[in-house]
């Protein structure tokens, strides 16, 4: 009795032992929702990189399939095209939310699907993480300071919004994802992480995006680094240089243009005044701050959107 114990004992630890090394193996499964997007498609890019299996659901609203083409032969990329507003059943580790028009020229366009989009999809994104017991980022914004009475903007602040403008479809669109977020936490135990991102700008962005540039796509490392953190947030990720638009347009017009003319046109609504991330937060417990200035990375996109609107590289080397 006691050899046969003995034998036993051995093929039992011996599976046991066996088992933690496949399990440590299996490849990380990450949707990323509105993968097809411009900081989507980057952080796609990162993740498959290193490894993981991603599935990307976007409705092309304001993506775009080129963005991610480079991977369709990839056995480890799926594209589903889907909108977050419909539920969806999927088995993942790991959400990374991000399906939302983020300019105000596609967001206005149709208002009640972006705030549909902001809490009905970001709704389902919950059950789905809370289903699966996965790990659940959404990409919230700057936005959600409105228009700031403090300066620069710290995570504890809670903003100056209007309910009922032209941009409150986003602004309160995601002030509610961020609720909807912490309440999945709180109520149902869902491991949640919160990015505040700042005006994010870099290649693949839409070529009438219309919105200023500020910080290069580096926030995607941001993006990794909270989700593989043990904190909750919301974390600020930007770049706290300050310039006026002036000081902008004179940028852009040398790396651009140098004999352009700049013109001076009216504000549209609710457009913040002042804005600028106290970054202090990332930088000390997830270790991240921007690293691109933007005399750097504005000529490098200059040289993206060159591309695509004439078809060849100018010859820059950007
Ligand atoms: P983007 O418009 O390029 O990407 C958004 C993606 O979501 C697109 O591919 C779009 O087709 C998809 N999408 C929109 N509605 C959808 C729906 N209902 N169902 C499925 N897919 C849908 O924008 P982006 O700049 O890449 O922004 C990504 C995220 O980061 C957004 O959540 C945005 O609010 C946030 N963010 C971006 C910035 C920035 O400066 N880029 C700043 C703050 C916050
Ligand atoms: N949901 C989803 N995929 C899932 C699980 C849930 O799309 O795998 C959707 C579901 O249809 C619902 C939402 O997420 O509309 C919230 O789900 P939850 O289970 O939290 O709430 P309930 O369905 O109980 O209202």
């Amino acid at each position: 009795g006691v050899v046969v114990d003995k034998v036993a004992t051995a093929r039992v630890t011996g599976t046991a032992l066996r088992r933690p090394l496949v399990l440590l193996k299996r490849r990380k499964r990450v949707l990323v929702t509105g993968g097809a997007g411009f900081v989507g498609s980057h952080l796609v890019d990162r993740l498959l990189e290193r490894g993981d299996e991603v599935i990307v659901v976007d409705n092309f609203f304001t993506g775009r399939k080129e963005n991610v083409v480079h991977h369709l032969g990839n056995p480890r990329f799926e594209l589903i095209r889907h909108d977050v507003v419909e539920p969806i059943l999927l088995e993942v580790d790991e959400i990374y939310h991000l399906a939302c028009p983020a300019s105000p020229v596609f967001y206005k366009h149709n208002p009640v699907k972006t705030i549909k989009t902001n809490v009905v999809g970001t709704l389902n994104m919950l059950g789905l993480a809370k289903r699966v017991n996965a790990r659940f980022l959404l990409t919230s914004t700057s936005e959600v300071y409105g228009d700031p009475l403090q300066h620069p903007q710290k995570e504890e602040y809670w903003g100056n919004v209007n309910p009922v403008g032209v941009r409150s479809c986003y602004d309160e669109g995601k002030r509610t994802a961020e609720t909807l977020t912490m309440d999945y936490h709180r109520g149902a135990g869902v491991e949640v992480r919160i990015a505040r991102i700042f005006n994010t700008y870099g290649p693949r962005m839409s070529i009438d995006d219309g919105r200023v540039v500020s910080n290069f796509v580096a926030q995607v490392e941001g993006l990794v680094l909270l989700m593989e953190s043990e904190h909750t947030g919301p974390f600020n990720l930007g770049n706290p240089g300050e310039f006026t638009m002036l000081e902008l347009a004179e940028v852009v017009k040398k790396v651009v243009d140098p004999s352009a003319q700049v013109e001076f046109r009216e504000n549209t609504a609710d457009d913040p005044h002042k804005r600028k991330p106290d970054i202090s937060k990332a930088k000390q417990l997830l270790g991240w701050e921007p690293k691109i200035p933007l005399i750097e990375g504005l000529p490098r996109m200059v040289e993206d959107f060159r591309q695509r609107v004439i078809g060849h590289s100018t010859g820059n080397d950007v």
